[in-house]
């Protein structure tokens, strides 16, 4: 799950609020997107009690997690598909190599999986000497950009049209200066279909596995899997273990949950159901993997992670996401689902990911699965703190506010200079390198008086007042 980049989040979020209008634009995109998952969420009455309902399920299917990935397996093989074990992204790889290389495969079409950025897939099939194109347009825009997506649901949320007008004029030959999103998503569309046509072999990902059946559901709005699967005579379907749902009755309750809250749609264009091979001399094979997420299911405070359905609005509504962009946070899954999911991997090499929050809650509002995000994310910030992981100068400063807040004569005696300081200082002293906070807004006004000596001050007035009254 780690990405091998350590730059601290506050840096690359700094490097990306340099351009304000870029940062307004991308806050403004991601808030529409938001706004249109509350009109979708407040159209269906039972919204609370589908969100509570999907919520147990996934806890349900977590504590039994074991018995469901067994019971999928032997209804995977009854119905012809050939299941894989990966323990890490490694296996993983390997697996999916050597079936490519068993069918002689040098063309894949991939539709979008995160499980798939995870595991670094595209890298290790492409040096492999395999030419692997994503077919989700999002996806393809990034993998023509060489960068990795910076949202799960929307990986070029990033980029304006006019920048991908100029790629696709230099990388597929359109009109120069061309930004009609009809006439770039026609070419897009005109150029992968050739991709499709001629590929040996078609990777997807997978939204929900089914326990009792052993088929599996993947969701897309371009229907690029289902093309994608449906010319090769090769299914690859990645998944880890998190994805299954014990029953068949239980889909509706996931699907009328995740395309509302991702989109703002009442369901997803295409929700494809899969069982096995689709014809005689097809193959489907399924790769299961475990990569990390069994020690996030034994960790009592964590677990509830696991219930993430990829819907993507943890992000979208994020004030910090939404200000700072995905590529800020140097990991596969950004917003505040991927600050509890890195720091799981390598916290470490994510410490200041569960930072990158103002612990508003919204995120945990809006989850279609009731992941209690927020508070994970302060439980991060107490763990990275006791495991000593915080910069020097975080801790420093942690040490003199927690002096000051522990002594009362302290505490007043900042609380006087401060409000001698805010309103007497030049200007360049209060607002330097030093103030971090003061960069991009004003410093609040000091009050005259400190709300002891407002209080003590009414507590006087309303004592004459009383005294008045009775003589
Ligand atoms: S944590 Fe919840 S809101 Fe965020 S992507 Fe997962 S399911 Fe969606």
């Amino acid at each position: 799950m780690s990405d091998s980049q350590t730059i601290p989040h506050p840096v690359a979020a700094e490097r990306f609020i340099a351009n304000q209008e870029r940062a307004h634009w991308h806050d403004q995109t991601l808030w529409f997107v938001r706004s249109k998952r509350d009109r979708a969420a407040a159209s269906l009455p039972e919204w609370e009690r589908l969100r509570e309902t999907a919520s147990q399920i996934k806890q349900h299917t977590l504590s039994r997690l074991a018995d469901y990935l067994t019971e999928f397996e032997q209804n995977a093989k009854r119905n012809g598909a050939v299941v894989h074990w990966a323990r890490n992204a490694t296996e993983h790889n390997k697996i999916v190599l050597s079936i490519l290389q068993r069918h002689g495969a040098r063309k894949v079409v991939k539709s979008k999986s995160m499980l798939t950025e995870e595991c670094h897939l595209n890298p290790f099939l492409t040096a492999n000497r395999m030419d692997v194109v994503d077919t989700d347009l999002g996806e393809w825009i990034v993998q023509l950009r060489e960068e990795p997506p910076s949202h799960i649901v929307m990986p070029a949320i990033h980029t304006k049209r006019e920048e991908i007008g100029q790629l696709f004029h230099e990388k597929i030959g359109t009109d120069a200066g061309a930004t009609d999103p009809n006439y770039l998503a026609r070419a897009a569309r005109l150029h992968l279909r050739k991709k499709f046509l001629e590929a040996d072999v078609g990777i997807t990902g997978v939204n929900f596995a089914i326990a009792e059946t052993g088929g599996f559901v993947v969701c897309t709005n371009e229907g690029n899997a289902d093309l994608g699967t449906s010319l090769p005579k090769v299914h690859i379907a990645c998944m880890g273990i998190e994805k299954l749902i014990p029953r068949a009755e239980h889909l509706p309750v996931f699907l009328r949950l995740l395309a509302r809250s991702a989109t703002g749609q009442p369901i997803t264009a295409y929700s494809t159901h899969f069982r096995g091979p689709r014809a005689p001399g097809c193959e489907t094979h399924i790769v299961i993997v475990d990569s990390g997420r069994s020690e996030i299911l034994a960790s009592e405070d964590f677990r509830r992670s696991l219930n993430c359905i990829r819907c993507g609005a943890c992000m979208n509504t994020c004030p910090v996401y939404r200000r700072s962009g995905g590529h800020s946070y140097q990991a596969v899954v950004p917003g505040p689902i991927g600050s509890i999911l890195a720091p799981s991997y390598d916290a470490s090499m994510h410490s200041t990911l569960p930072f990158a929050c103002s612990l508003c809650g919204s995120c945990t509002e809006v989850c279609p699965v009731k992941i209690d995000l927020h508070l994970q994310l302060y439980n991060w910030r107490e763990k990275i703190a006791s495991r000593g992981l915080l910069p020097k100068s975080k801790m420093l400063g942690m040490w003199f506010a927690s002096r000051v807040l522990r002594t009362p004569w302290l505490y007043r005696l900042s609380g006087r200079l401060a409000r001698f300081a805010l309103p007497n200082l030049p200007r360049f002293l209060l607002y330097n390198p030093l103030n971090a906070w003061g960069r991009q807004r004003e410093l609040p006004e000091a009050p005259r008086e400190s709300f002891r000596q407002q209080f003590a001050r009414r507590k006087k007035r309303k004592r004459q007042s009383d005294r008045d009254t009775t003589s």
